[in-house]
This record gives structure tokens, sequence and C-alpha cells, in this order.
């Protein structure tokens, strides 16, 4: 994926949170604060207009601007971890005009480790952590782009839906009824939109 590439998934990413706001939006309200919708909405439309009209060719300095943009755009506990999650992907990429398996793998097993370093979460808390684990080590395995992001888009659907039998115990769904036992986690959720975004982005540009 080059750079023209990268800015058409952060149109489909705009896009896809946009459509997504209110489902995203409720996640949140019987878990939190009911912001999370109005925030990735938000958030993704600031970082598709900064990499829009930019002539960057480098595919990590995409990211990394996407990412700045995307944490002025989110308020909460969920914008500068998952802002933190476009700029460790940019971090890996810098200096490459195309993104690559490892570039790609290196991204989200630092977006990961940065996750959990900043916001002190750990795997089982019912977080957007939840899924950054297990698509970070299933990617571990993959043997290219397609398979890591074909993987990458499944292993995080499973594991947002899993993340309903989890009991929350970081952010507010902590004092929620059961924490929030039976819903799947807003954060998580989102994050399985991403990669499964991605993926789509990265087959439709594949035959073109
Ligand atoms: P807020 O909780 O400030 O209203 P959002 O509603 O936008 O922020 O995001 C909530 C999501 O943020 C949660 O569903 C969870 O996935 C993620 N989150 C919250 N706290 C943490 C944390 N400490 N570590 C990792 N993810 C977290
Ligand atoms: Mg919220």
């Amino acid at each position: 994926m080059n750079a023209s590439d990268i800015k058409q998934l952060f149109s489909a990413l705009a896009e896809r949170f946009e459509k997504e706001k209110e489902q995203l939006g409720d996640l949140d309200a019987v878990l939190g604060d009911g912001d999370h919708g109005v925030s990735m909405a938000n958030g993704f439309s600031k970082a598709n207009e900064a990499v829009k009209e930019s002539d960057v060719e480098d595919v990590g300095q995409l990211f990394q601007n996407a990412g700045r943009a995307l944490m002025s755009g989110i308020g909460g506990a969920s914008g500068p971890l998952f802002a933190m999650v476009l700029i460790e992907l940019g971090k890996a990429n810098l200096g490459q005009t195309e993104l690559a398996l490892e570039g790609f793998r290196e991204g989200v097993t630092n977006a990961a480790a940065s996750v959990q370093r900043l916001g002190k979460a750990e795997r089982g808390d019912k977080t957007m952590l939840d899924v950054l684990l297990p698509v970070s080590e299933a990617l571990q395995s993959a043997d290219s782009l397609e398979g890591g992001l074909e993987q990458a888009a499944r292993v995080s659907e499973n594991a947002a839906e899993k993340t309903a039998d989890l009991a929350a115990k970081k952010g507010r769904a902590q004092y929620v009824k059961d924490a929030g036992l039976g819903h799947p986690d807003p954060g998580a959720t989102s994050l399985s939109l991403l990669f499964d975004t991605f993926y789509q982005v990265y087959k439709s540009e594949a035959n073109t």
C-alpha cells in the first residue's frame, strides 16, 4: 500500500466511523458516557482532513500526521490511546513509500505496548487492549501483508465480540452494573472496525 492507498484508507475510516457513530455511542452509553461514537467520527474526520491534501509519499509520515490530528479531535480516555496506535504505525514505517508486513506487524506490536504503558490496563480488563494484544500475537506468524491484514480483521472481530464476556476493570465501565458483562467494549469494537476497514481497502486497492 503506497501513500495514495493510505489516503484512501483514511477516507474510508472517516466514512466508516461516521456510519457507525450511533452504534458505538449506544455501546458506550451502556458502559460509559456515550461519547465514543461522536469522538471516533470527529477524530477520524480530522485525521482524514490532515492527510487527504498532503503530498507526502512516506507512508509512516502519513500515519503520524493522521495520529496527531486524531489526538486533537478525540477527547476522553481513548483519544490519546487511538492516536498512539496511528503514531506507532507511523513510527514503524517512517522512510517507507510502501506499507509492508514487517512495518505493519512492528507498528501493531509497539502500539499494544504503548497503549498498555499509557493506559495501565491489563489483558482481560475489557478495553481496546483485548483486541490489540491478540492481533499483535496473530501477526507474528503472518507471512504476507495481505495475510496479516486478513488475520488482523478476523482476529479483531472475534476478540471485540469476546469482550462482552469480560467485566471491566479500567475506564468508566467498571462502575456500571455487572461492570458491563454481556456488552462488548466500545473501544475494542472501534479497533476491530479499523482493522476490518484496513483489510477492505487493501482488497479493493489490490484489484485496481
Ligand atoms: P471515555 O471513557 O473518556 O468516555 P471513550 O468513550 O472515547 O472515552 O472511549 C472508551 C474506550 O476507551 C473504552 O471502551 C476502552 O476500550 C478504552 N479505554 C478506556 N480506558 C482505557 C485504558 N486505561 N486502557 C486502554 N483502553 C482504555
Ligand atoms: Mg465514553
